[in-house]
């Protein structure tokens, strides 16, 4: 698998798949969220609105994802997923591995070869950058996938560093 960092705004990105760090209603938000569905347009929110009305009555649990069409985005697809609200009492290093585990899978049932990251739990749902950035690498990394190309990209400089060092060490080791 070939892994890439690019630094800058994930709706800009043309891999086939982009992933949302979404929330469990899937009906928008902040960050990310908020920035996708921006830019793909009122279809996206109209296609989430069916998913909540049909197969997601109870909404997206964490560490769970679902595909959307990426409508106006020059990805494809948008993969829908829902990182754990980090808490420093109670390790939910599981959920977040299995954001990214449960993406590829959707993406390998999408056919989807490339697939780009944001760095899910790391903004409003307040994990540590470093944390969640080798998490995010690590899982990726050990993910039986057809998945030929996975684009990390960081929103900060902070982040890019981050994802660069877990990058580095996950391939020493
Ligand atoms: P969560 O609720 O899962 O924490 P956020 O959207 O708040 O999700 O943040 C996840 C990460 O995405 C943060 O590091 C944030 O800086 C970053 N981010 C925000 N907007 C964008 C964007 N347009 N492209 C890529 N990353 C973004």
């Amino acid at each position: 698998m070939n892994i890439e960092i690019r630094k800058g705004d994930i709706t800009k990105v043309h891999t086939d798949a982009i992933v949302n760090a979404a929330n469990s209603k899937l009906l928008g938000g902040g960050g990310v969220d908020g920035a996708i569905h921006r830019a793909a347009g009122k279809q996206l929110l109209a296609e989430c609105r069916r998913l909540r009305e049909t197969t997601l009555q109870d909404g997206l649990p964490a560490g769970q994802a679902v595909a959307t069409d990426g409508y106006d985005l020059p990805a494809r697809w948008v993969i829908h997923t829902v990182g754990p609200v980090y808490a420093k009492t109670k390790d939910k290093s599981d959920i977040l591995a299995s954001c990214y585990r449960e993406s590829l899978r959707v993406a390998d049932e999408l056919g989807a070869k490339s697939v780009a990251f944001p760095a899910i739990s790391a903004g409003i749902y307040g994990w540590p950058m470093d944390s969640a950035t080798r998490i995010a690498v690590d899982t990726v990394l050990a993910a039986d996938t057809q998945v030929g190309t996975v684009v990390f990209v960081p929103f900060s400089e902070d982040a890019e560093g981050a994802f660069q060092e877990a990058l580095r060490t996950s391939r020493d080791a």
